[in-house]
């Protein structure tokens, strides 16, 4: 047998490198890799390089005498990269940690490994921080001046080694760059800005990038240390290990190059020193070569970071790959990240429940050969994670990571494959057990049986693509009547089919429980009895309209909101459908005829047909059964009549950020796009686009069956520039998410800001995009109470967030701050309430940065 190494700290961002190196020649050694931390995939890496790994700590004093003792080489990696860098950062916890690791770790292996055995320590330029001199070319005879606690400990260790009469090799290295899939470690110069570079970013450069920096290619480094382990006669020596001593503003230069979209921008502010570099002269003479350079470093982490997938689901769905059908029928295929040497075959019933465990150190996959699930999901480690649910189908495989709590629900009889690495046999990795976490108990299972939507709304493809995920929520505007009333959730969350290009939520609520008592008047808005009095206007002219004898429905009519202008103006013959007592009442009492129902086929024959003209602003989203809600209109519509659909234009919600238009009442998210193949299969034509500043941007569309209705050229036009926006791709919908988890870290942190100044804020209306909004933000006790102008809604609370609504006079004392939850009147508001607050906000404005 060969040499006995250990490499301590050898999950790490050297680590691997090294380990890498040691896997070529694992077969004649003995190597082990010795961590406190635990990735799978990085531990089954190391297996199959023929590479030990012990799950420990140098610590643990008793572990360290066990393994350590009759080694020959110590690579000794470990401590605490998460350092602070500057020096407000620093706090004392922290730096007792470092402290801790740092000697009592080493000592313990200095006290343990014999007078033979060789340790290879990585120290750090920084040990010289404090020379107040620019300086170059440091050579290491110079006195080192460390400041901070990290150049501090690594110092200390210096001595220790020395003073140890043990073999020693320090190696002070550089700033050591190079792509690494650990993102611990993009805070190095070069690797930040390659990172930026490659996402087409602006690179700062302060003080014109005039700095310099030692740097030292990552693999030269790992390269240095296998080096330092084959010379026998180096021993108790201490060298620099830097490559090139080159300024910030190179570095960003090479970026550009690789990258020309990369920005760079200086600026002239004055910088506390210029840095200072290392000699190299004395590696170099012990016969070491580096290998490589920056420029082939940044090219190369350009290029990876560019094509890496950024974010990493704690749970995701995979599709069979590279598919093979002949007559027999079709094979398709999964690959697996790790080697698999137990499968499990699991048998479950329909509506049933299992797993509400998770797993702190083993993957989890699974196959679905038969059946179909709904996996609910939660971060452990992240506090406040939302909970998220997904349809997995036959011929599926999910990948559940560690620490993340799981559960399936069974929506049909189902059968999987429990694909695992077994590992009872193993005294480290083998820690397999799984630990029980309710996730799902059967109230919730019933409740998302009774409405998940497993297919697409418009078209019946059920492989769906997941948007975004906003949490659990609880319905928007079912207000709360007690501040500690219990109320339901639903997970809230929005899927793409890429078919046919519509997005619809996860789950359909039950109308019933959302539309029946309406608080939501539309008439309270001035602006929106404009809006329907210039409409009815421009359709009296367009469509040529007939005060006796044309027959106008408008569905979803509210409190009659669209058809009092037509009533005003003499019009005879109309008619709301409203499915919300209280509101078909206020109507019928205002002398507009009304409906009080849902607009289904089973209520047909309770609506007059025939009508010249069906309006339907808003609810063209706020059904589950759209279809069917289409037919019906077509049945109650005359054969040249015309229908016009108001609905919230998806392309608005994406570009401007304004996700609150989520909430469950909106069951649908529409594009021109999708409209379009949607009526084609009811034979209508959308012949008339065009887009109004209703709810934040909104499309009004035209729809007509009559044959060979010329289309107009808005409708090309809208469908033209959807298209560019990229309606039709789903990384564009990614592209938002990432977006809205951004604006939601944003809003948190200007909330805290002003909170945390002990200021008082006050909320301004309670729409339903409140809801969504507060919910996902988790604001409630930031907001004092919230004023609403909406009489209904006094005396009762936000769900979810359980906030006060109250009206203007409640307030006593005066506000800091009137924060406008209402954001789409923001001017409106502010106008007509300046004396209330000192000082007015629009909660769109805390969603930047
Ligand atoms: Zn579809």
């Amino acid at each position: 047998m060969g040499k006995k190494i250990i490499i301590t700290g050898g999950i790490g961002y050297i680590g691997t490198e090294l380990s890498k190196i040691y896997s070529g020649v694992s077969r004649n050694n003995k190597i082990i890799v010795f961590d406190n931390r635990f990735f799978s995939e990085r531990i089954n890496q190391l297996r199959n390089w023929g590479i030990d790994f012990i799950h420990g700590d140098i610590l643990d004093k008793e572990l360290v005498k066990k393994h350590f003792s009759d080694a020959d080489i110590i690579h000794h990696l470990a401590g605490v990269t998460d350092v602070p860098r500057v020096k407000s950062e620093s706090d004392k916890e922290k730096e007792n940690q470092i402290n801790l690791v740092a000697q009592n770790g080493t000592q313990n292996i200095l006290d343990v490994i014999n007078d033979e055995c060789k340790i290879i320590f990585p120290s750090t330029h920084v040990v010289y921080e404090g020379i107040e001199k620019v300086k170059n070319e440091i050579l290491e005879e110079e006195h080192t001046k460390p400041v901070l606690s990290y150049a501090n400990s690594k110092n200390i260790n210096e001595k220790q080694l020395r003073n140890s009469k043990k073999k020693y090799v320090i190696l002070r290295l550089g700033s050591v760059y190079g792509y690494s899939t650990d993102t611990a470690r993009i805070d190095i110069m070069p690797n930040l800005f390659s990172k930026i570079a490659s996402q087409n970013g602006t690179l700062k450069l302060f003080a014109g990038g005039r700095q310099v920096k030692s740097l030292v290619p990552l693999i030269d480094v790992a390269r240095c240390f296998k080096f330092m382990e084959e010379r026998d006669d180096i021993s108790f020596e201490t060298f620099n290990l830097a490559k090139d001593t080159i300024t910030v503003k190179k570095v960003a230069e090479i970026c550009k190059k690789y990258n020309p979209k990369t920005i760079l921008k200086e600026t002239n502010d004055e910088i506390p020193n210029l840095g200072f570099s290392l000699s190299n002269k004395k590696i170099l003479k012990t016969g070491f070569n580096f290998l490589y350079n920056l420029d082939e470093g940044i090219k190369e982490m350009i290029f990876k970071w560019s094509k890496a997938n950024i974010t990493k689901d704690l749970e995701h769905v995979r599709n069979g790959e590279k598919e093979f059908t002949d007559k027999r029928g079709k094979i398709s295929n999964h690959e697996l990240p790790e080697p698999v040497n137990l499968i499990g075959l699991i048998d479950s019933k329909k509506d049933t429940v299992r797993a509400n465990h998770y797993h702190p150190i083993q993957e989890q996959k699974c196959l679905v050969t038969k059946g179909q699930f709904i996996s609910v999901y939660q971060d452990l480690l992240k506090k406040n994670a939302p909970k998220v649910t997904h349809v997995v189908n036959e011929g599926q495989l999910i990948v559940t990571k560690p620490n993340t709590a799981h559960a399936m629900v069974f929506s049909k009889d189902t059968v999987f494959l429990n694909l695992v690495r077994g590992e009872r046999e193993h005294d480290n990795y083998g820690v397999t057990h799984t630990i029980k976490h309710i996730l799902v108990d059967d109230n919730e299972k019933n409740l998302l049986l009774s409405c998940y939507k497993f297919d697409c709304r418009a078209c019946g493809n059920d492989k769906l693509k997941r948007i975004i995920s906003l949490g659990y929520q609880p319905l928007a505007n079912n207000l709360l009547n007690k501040r500690n009333e219990k109320c339901e959730l639903y997970p809230l969350e929005v899927n793409y089919c890429d078919k046919c290009h519509n997005c619809q939520l996860s789950v359909a609520v039950n109308p019933k429980k959302m539309f029946s008592n309406y608080l939501y008047t539309s008439s309270t808005s001035k602006s929106f009895r404009d809006h329907f009095i210039n409409a009815a206007n421009k359709y009296i002219k367009n469509l040529k309209l007939n005060k006796k004898k044309s027959y106008i429905i408008d569905i979803g009519s509210n409190d009659g909101v669209a058809l009092k202008p037509f009533k005003d103006l003499g019009f005879k013959k109309i008619l709301g459908v409203e499915p919300a007592k209280n509101l078909a009442k206020t109507a019928n009492k205002n002398k507009i005829k009304t409906y009080n129902g849902f607009l289904e086929k089973s209520n047909l024959n309770k609506i007059k047909k025939n009508a010249d003209l069906i309006l339907a602003s808003n609810v063209f989203a706020h059904s589950d059964k759209l279809k069917e809600m289409a037919e019906c209109m077509f049945k109650l519509l005359k054969n040249n009549g015309t229908i016009i659909v108001e609905i919230q234009h998806l392309l608005n919600t994406l570009r401007d950020l304004t996700f609150d238009n989520i909430y469950h009442e909106h069951y649908n998210y529409w594009s021109l796009t999708s409209l379009v193949s949607f009526f084609k299969q009811f034979k209508g034509i959308v012949y008339k686009a065009e887009k109004i500043n209703t709810h934040g941007g909104s499309l009004r569309i035209y729809i007509s069956r009559k044959k060979n209705k010329k289309i107009e050229k808005n409708v090309k036009d809208i469908l033209l520039e959807e298209e560019k926006f990229g309606i039709k791709h789903f990384d564009t919908y990614k592209k938002f998410a990432e977006k809205i988890y951004k604006i939601r870290d944003n809003v948190r942190k200007n909330i805290n800001n002003i909170k945390g100044k002990n200021k008082s804020i006050v909320g301004y209306g309670s729409p339903a995009k409140a809801t969504t909004a507060l919910n996902f933000f988790g604001l409630s006790e930031e907001i004092d109470f919230i004023i609403e102008d909406n009489k209904l809604k006094h005396g009762k609370f936000l769900p979810g967030m359980n906030i006060p609504i109250v009206a203007k006079k409640e307030i006593i004392k005066k506000p800091d701050y009137m924060l406008v939850l209402a954001w789409n009147f923001f001017d409106e508001i502010k106008k007509n309430n300046e004396d209330l607050a000192d000082k007015f906000i629009n909660i769109k404005d805390m969603e930047r940065e």
